[in-house]
């Protein structure tokens, strides 16, 4: 039987640097659920799509094929056959991912991918409802968090370095609330702590102390 790791918690609090650093460590599967919506949202954007509409956006959903591929253990995630890992990371597509993740039929055809893979294979899966609705019986299920402002310091920097101008990180933290609200609260698996799930708040937490807390946790269940 595979070992599934689920780790739930809002934007920026650190789930794939962290879910990524533990895979490559136990020779897991990392698998980013949010590329998966993040793809789907792409193929949205590309029809001109209408989020208030349901019916057309799940329409689509019948007509988007995400796939994930692994190429020296990294994912690359794959819309109808292209590779769009590098095109889902912008502000547009996390704001469609997050505006369409809401609608049932969206879900139902990621989460049955995610299944799959996690029955076939040990991963460390990330997400927003993977320990309550994607993996219920994973072995360890943790919720990741951290303050708005530590998650919009962090985001910050990482804009920074990619040498993004005119930052406003004011903005940025009211863009990471307005995810965590419309996540939180809507109506079909809503980003929420799984009762059996570990909190792990990294605000004043490094990269290394987390992985260990983590690491530890899992020793201690197999
Ligand atoms: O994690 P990431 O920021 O890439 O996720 C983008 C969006 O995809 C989230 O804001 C959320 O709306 C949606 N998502 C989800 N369920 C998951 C993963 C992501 O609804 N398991």
């Amino acid at each position: 039987m595979s070992f599934n790791i689920a780790i739930d918690g809002p934007a920026g609090a650190g789930k794939s640097t962290i879910a990524k650093k533990i895979a490559s460590e136990l020779g897991f599967i990392y698998v980013d659920t949010g590329a998966m919506y993040r793809a789907m949202g792409l193929f949205f954007l590309k029809n001109k799509a209408d989020v208030n509409n349901e019916r057309q956006i799940s329409d689509l959903a019948e007509k988007a094929e995400v796939t994930l591929k692994y190429e020296n253990g990294t994912q690359h995630v794959f819309l109808n056959g292209e590779d769009v890992s590098g095109l889902i990371r912008t502000q547009q597509a996390a704001d469609m991912a997050s505006a369409t993740s809401r609608y049932m039929a969206v879900r139902s055809r990621l989460t049955s991918t995610q299944k799959r893979i996690a029955a076939e294979n040990d991963v460390v899966m990330d997400g927003r409802d993977i320990g309550t609705a994607v993996l219920p019986h994973a072995q360890l299920k943790i919720y990741l968090t951290a303050s708005v402002e530590r998650r919009a310091e962090r985001r910050y920097g990482e804009l920074m370095m990619k040498g993004e101008k005119d930052l406003d990180i004011e903005q940025i933290a009211s863009e990471i609330a307005a995810r965590d609200h419309q996540d939180m609260t809507r109506k079909i698996a809503p980003l929420c702590r799984a009762e059996d799930a570990i909190l792990v708040d990294s605000s004043d937490m490094t990269i290394d102390e987390v992985t260990a807390v983590i690491r530890k946790l899992y020793e201690e269940r197999v």
